[in-house]
Order: structure tokens, then sequence, then C-alpha cells
């Protein structure tokens, strides 16, 4: 069968129970055909194909008849379209043939081959008839304000009556619904109908003799539904009530934590077994996300696995710590190991990193590769629903998660769903490069809440959602004093904290995550740590020493410091000797080549440097290019005199916090240099900031750094250590979880609603 609906007050409207069930009813059956029939403007219809929660509709009839596109493709339907086309004057014939005509005003909404205005019944007068047809046009007046000026001949009836005919459909098989005037002409074409409760009277009244017309008392959706029954197009079993058989069955986890790590090192011994670790370098979010389950309460860590994938051996749930989370489990999401390279190494890194760090040049969108990552993110979805009790809360982790909200959604309508980003996230102008940007902006915002690192990355993405679909800004909180604010390049004054999309509220928060401070402080009291640090200060006697930790990437600036390095011991003789960078590089897995110019060009830059400077003695850049242990990073950390980072973007950066946190434990006066362009630097009151996309910049505050007063240096680092210590990871745990909380309203009265 074939439901042509109008969208407003008919296929939008109706109480949430009825939406959700015709648009479960309509996703679920293939045979359906579903054609939205709308006096929006196409664009304007755009943000409802990107809403997960609304059927995709097979075609649009959108400018009041005037406009059909594929509903998927979005191209023109013909050759239907261009016989409309053909009949349509164009529209500054008709402004200008209308100008001066008193009492029209213009409506500011999209519009194509149709003029629309707003006007009282009484500007519609004899003269305003015979300019219509002067301009071949037809005049459509509905609601008592909407006036159209559409091609001849054109309506919502007559283009539905061409695509039903041209797709073959048999006319007995087709379902109108509408509520205004402006739908009149559908149920004129002799299909079934409905008007829906709440029509405009002069509709009821225009079809109040047609007996293929039903006359429905439910608003909305409700309306439609019972005249799939009345007219007996679907079975009646599949109108129940919506019930628990609708929906995926629930799972017992109060919440439930979706991140790309389980909370364990998984290894595969000789023999086959899954041997379990804890991870040896847990990053303090691990052990933080672990401890909202040491009260007992009962929860799901969901993280993808590839151990025993696609074998019997493989177990859906594994137990975490019996005896400190008695109530968690793990509940694993079965990958091969291709998915894994393709989703987690591939895609993500290839795709969505450049991007997100406003490298867009660099990224590859491979349509292929899209198509895994929406069957993994489904693949977490199921797992999701089957382990979230009713009413449970939800916390995704990270752009490889971005699609599970909107499959989570459509299975689990009642959950609490909080999503929190870990990288940066860019403006419109970057983010909208992205091919499938509207269905990522549209999965996000069947969230309840999402959490970025700082403001500005919020309101970026409230940037980009509003590009997407009409947003409504509901609550705005001013970010200082937490955060700078014109005082560097990701600073921002005030910033959007809820939104209101499609009838639905989205609380928006900046939590910048934290450290486990005490982790550092056991490192630095530990007997072998203070050998390292003794040694190391040993080696580097008479020098000042610079320190630089970074993995390599493109987005770390780690070429750009180098070359600024080159050009202060080029200009200033007396550092010769004296001082020593520190370059500390960790490598890309050996399977992600596009690292591979990169590290050339560093290793050349290195060379170069040592080249031209180097004395017998003296080594002014030592270069790490691999990983080192946490606890020997922290040596480094105690022993540098100026921490140099430097990314041209990054999310946030952990190692500047960790350096903070090291020197703050010692009180030691070393100072942070921190590009503006890091999360971090948003936060970090009293680190000097540096552009790194300005070599002078990098070289001038590099030297200040270096000459730098030690009371100065000291009274910067109690700033920056005060708010390391105060915003660690258990604070960022528990606030974001605060917030979720108490940002949304119940969810199941406000999801979908109008
Ligand atoms: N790290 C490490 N050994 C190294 C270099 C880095 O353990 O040789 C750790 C570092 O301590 C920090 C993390 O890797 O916790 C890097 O986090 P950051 O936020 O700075 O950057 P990301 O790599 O997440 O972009």
């Amino acid at each position: 069968m074939l439901i042509a609906t109008d969208l407003d007050g008919t296929f939008l409207a109706g109480d949430t129970d009825a939406r959700q069930q015709l648009y479960q009813l309509i996703t679920n059956d293939p045979d359906i055909t579903l054609v939205f029939v709308t006096g929006r403007g196409l664009e304007a219809v755009l943000p409802l194909l990107s809403d997960p929660a609304i059927p995709v509709p097979h075609y649009v009839i959108a400018d009041v008849g005037a406009t059909v596109v594929d509903g998927r493709t979005r191209q023109a339907v013909q050759p239907l379209q261009a016989d409309i086309d053909a009949l349509w004057p164009g529209e500054r014939a008709v402004s200008e043939a209308l100008q001066g005509i008193p009492g029209l005003q213009r409506q500011e909404v999209p519009q194509q081959r149709r003029c629309s205005y707003f006007c009282d019944s009484d500007a519609v007068t004899d003269d305003l008839r015979r300019i219509a047809h002067e301009l071949n046009c037809d005049l459509l007046y509905s609601a008592d304000r909407y006036l159209d000026f559409l091609p001849r001949g054109v309506n919502k009836g007559s283009t539905l009556r061409r695509l039903v005919h041209d797709l073959g459909v048999d006319m007995h098989q087709v379902l109108v619904a509408g509520d205004t005037l402006n739908d009149l002409s559908m149920f004129e074409q002799g299909f079934r109908g409905v008007c829906v409760g709440e029509s405009e009277a002069a509709l009821l009244a225009a079809t109040a003799d047609r007996t293929r017309v039903l006359h429905s008392r439910r608003v909305g959706c409700a309306g439609i539904l019972e005249a799939l029954d009345f007219f007996r197009f679907v079975d009646r079993a599949l109108l129940l009530p919506p019930g628990s058989d609708t929906m995926a069955p629930c799972g017992k986890s109060e919440l439930v934590i979706v991140y790309h790590r389980l909370p364990y090192e998984e290894a595969i011994d000789e023999d086959g077994t899954i041997l379990r670790r804890p991870h040896r370098s847990p990053n303090g979010i691990i052990p933080t996300l672990l401890s909202f389950f040491a009260d007992g309460r009962k929860g799901s860590w969901i993280a993808w696995s590839s151990a025993h994938a696609g074998d019997a051996r493989f177990e859906t749930h594994t137990t975490v710590d019996r005896e400190q989370y008695p109530g968690l489990r793990c509940a694993r999401v079965e990958l091969s190991s291709q998915d894994v390279d393709i989703f987690y190494k591939r895609f993500s890194k290839e795709a969505f990193w450049p991007t997100l760090h406003t490298f867009w040049e660099r990224a590859q969108f491979r349509e292929d590769d899209w198509q895994v990552f929406l069957k993994v993110n489904r693949l977490f979805a199921e797992r999701t629903a089957a382990e979230a009790a009713h009413g449970a809360t939800v916390w995704l982790h990270d752009y490889n998660l971005w699609m599970v909200p909107a499959a989570l959604r459509e299975l689990r309508p009642d959950l609490k769903i909080a999503f929190f980003h870990h990288t940066y996230f860019p403006s419109a102008d970057v983010f909208n490069v992205m091919p499938w940007r509207r269905d990522i902006v549209g999965s996000l915002l069947q969230c309840d809440y999402i959490g970025f690192h700082i403001p500005r990355q919020a309101e970026n993405f409230v940037d980009v959602a509003r590009g997407v679909a009409p947003l409504r800004v509901l609550e705005t909180k001013n970010c200082a004093p937490r955060f700078l604010t014109y005082g560097c390049a990701v600073g921002l004054d005030e910033m959007t904290t809820a939104i209101e999309v499609h009838g639905r509220r989205i609380g928006i928060g900046a939590h910048p995550v934290g450290l486990d401070v005490g982790r550092i402080g056991r490192i630095l009291a530990d007997a072998q740590s203070a050998r390292l640090m003794d040694r190391l200060r040993r080696e580097m006697t008479g020098q000042r020493v610079i320190l630089s930790v970074e993995r390599l990437d493109y987005t770390k600036g780690t070429l750009e410091k180098l070359l600024a390095f080159e050009q202060l011991l080029e200009q200033n003789e007396e550092l010769r000797q004296k001082v020593t960078l520190i370059a500390v590089c960790v490598p890309a897995a050996s399977e992600m080549t596009i690292y591979d110019t990169l590290q050339t060009q560093i290793e050349q830059a290195v060379g170069r440097i040592n080249g031209r400077f180097s004395r017998v003695g003296w080594t002014p850049v030592q270069f790490f290019f691999r990983p080192i242990p946490f606890a020997e990073l922290v040596a480094y950390y105690a022993i540098a005199d100026v921490m140099w980072i430097t990314p041209l973007r990054d999310g946030l950066n952990l190692v500047s916090k960790e350096y903070v946190a090291t020197q703050g434990l010692m009180q030691g006066g070393g100072v942070l240099v921190l590009s503006e362009f890091a999360g971090a630097a948003a936060e970090l009151h009293g680190a000097i900031l540096t552009n790194p996309h300005d070599r002078n910049d990098l070289r001038d505050k590099c030297l200040y750094a270096l000459n730098i007063h030690r009371a100065e240096a000291e009274s910067r680092l109690r700033e920056l250590f005060a708010i390391v210590q105060h915003n660690d990871i258990v604070r960022w745990g528990a606030e974001f979880l605060a917030a979720v909380e108490t940002a949304s309203e119940p969810p199941l009265q406000t999801v979908m609603a109008a």
C-alpha cells in the first residue's frame, strides 16, 4: 500500500505512543510506500529526513505539490518534475506582478516553483485572481492565512495522482491523510482518505459527502492508525496499543557504559584461553567509570571484542571483579578482526579523526566503510538495548559510537541517553564536509545530554546541529570564570546548555576530563621513580630541559615545534649547549601508513638541527621515537624546566595536565607553554599560551618560559595545580552523571513529542 500524508498537523501530530506505533509499523513493513505530501519547501523537510525517529519516506511531494523528489536520494522524480517546471512562470515574474498589492506579506520560508504569502481573506480579491490567471498560476488560500501562487493545475492531489500512476500503484491501495484545506486536492482524486482529528472546518465541510473519506476524531498519527484499521489496510493485530512486543526486551542494568575498551585487557594464550589482566596503561577514565559500580549498582560495560569472534567459545558476558563491583558485568560485542580494522583503525582514523581536528583535506570518505560503521554501531545499540533496565541511563563514549543513539532510541525510547565526546569538535564549516553529517547529527540529537571537553566544542556542535534541523536555544551560561573567554583561540564567553530540536530537550555541557592526581603522587613516592629522576638529573646537569611529549600525529604540531626550536638556537647563541629539547614521539601502529610522510619530515628536521648545532657532549634534540611507560614519563615531567605542548588542534591534552600535576606535587617551578588550540588551554589558567601556527610566537614563548622570573613561574604553577587538583577525574565523572540526571525531562514524555 501507499500512505500519502501531510506532515504538520497530521504525520507529525498525535500523542507520543501513536506516533511511535505508526512510525514503527511503517518502518517494519516493507510493503508500505510512504509519501510525505507537504506545504513545506523541500529544505524545510530535510531536518525530518535526518531525524532517525521518523521513517524515511520513499517520496517527498513538497511546495504544495510543486516539488517531487525521491526521499532517499533527494533527486527530482522525472519526468513529473520537468512537467511541473515547464508550467511555472518563475519567482521573479510572480513577485513583480504582485508588487504594490495591499495586504500580502511574503512568507520567509524555503519555497520553490511557487510563491507563498500571508494574507487575510479579504485580500483575496478578483484583482488577485486576474493576476494569477495572467501569470498562468493557480491561487490556493488555506487556513485563513496562507496564500500560494502555484503553477496552473499543480497541487498536492495532482502531483500525487501522477506519482501513483507512474509507480503503477493500484489507487485502491492508497490512503491519503491531511488536516487543512490545502490537502483537499488529495481527497479529490478518489483515494481513500482520513481527515485527522482537529482538521480545518473547511476541509471537513468539503469532504463531508465523500464516502471514501474518514473523519477521525483522533489527532495526527492516531487518526491515521484508525484509518488503516477502518479501511482494513493493516492487520488489526498490528494496531494493538504499543507494548513490550514492539519494544526490545529490557535488561537489568541501571547504568550502562558503552566504551571502546573493555575495563580489562584481553590476550589469548597458546591453548586458546583468554587471559584477562588490568590495563597496563590505564588513563584514569576506566577506573573512574568503574567506580560508579563500587556501591553494588547493577550495570553493564559494553565494548567490542574479537577474541574468539565467530567461534563457539565467544563469551558475550564476562565479569569484571565480583568483589569490587558485584553488580557489574561486561557485555561484549562480537566483531571480526576485519570489522575492527575498518571500524576502529581505518575508517575512524582516516575519515573522522582528520575532520574532527579541522584537517578535513586529509580525510578519506569511503561509503563501504561507512556501512561497516553503521553495522557495528547497530550491534552496539542492540547489545545496549538488551542490557539496560527500563528508564536506565546509558553513557556512550566518543565518535566511534556516533550512530548508536539513533538505533538505540528506536529500540528503547525509555532510556536516558548521554554521550561524551572525547575529541575536538570543529565548526560547521569543517564538520559539514562529512558526507554523512545529517545522519550523524540526527543520531546525536536523539541523546538527552551531550558533553564535550570545553564550551567552544559544545557551541560548535550546536552550530552544526542548527544547520541540520530547526533548533531553539533554551538555556545559556557564562563560561567564565571556569573557562577562558577572550584569552585563547578556543575560548568563548557564553555557551548553550540546553536546546530543543523536534520538540525534544537536549542538555549540552562542557566537562574537561581530569586526572587521577593520586596515581602520579604514588609514582613520585616510589623509590624506583626517585632513582630514575636522580639519574636523569645527573645526565642533564648544566642543561635547561624543554620537554615535549605526544603521539606521532599531524594534529600535534611536532614538526612546527622543531622548526621553531631550530630558529631559537639560530637566533640565540647563548642557549647553545645550555638547553636540550627532549622530544618523546609515540609511533602510530605500523599499518597506519598515513603517518609515514610526517615521520620522515620529523626525522629529517631532528637530523638537520642536531647536524647543525651539536657539540661534543651536547645534542640539542634528544628524540625518542617510542612510547615511554607512564611511570618513567613522570620522571621526565619532574626534571623538565619547560613543558612545550604545541598541538595545532587537540580535544584536550592530558600530557599538559600530567606535567602540572607532577610539578605541583613536587612544589617545583616548571613552566607550561601550551598551544592555545588545545582544549586544555581554555581551562588551564596560568599556562603560557602560544599559537603553533605562528613560528615566531612558538619561538618567543619558549624563550620567555626559559627566562621567566622564578616567582612568576611558581605563581603560575600554583594556579595551574589548583585547577588540575580540584577538577580531577573523579569530579569529572560525578559532574557528568549529575548533569545527565538533572538536564533532561523524563524521556518518555519528551521523546518524539512534536
Ligand atoms: N603517554 C604515555 N607514554 C608516552 C607518551 C604518552 O604513557 O610515551 C600517555 C600520556 O601520559 C597521556 C596520553 O598518553 O596520558 C596522551 O594523552 P593526550 O590527551 O595528551 O593525547 P592523545 O594521545 O589522547 O591525543
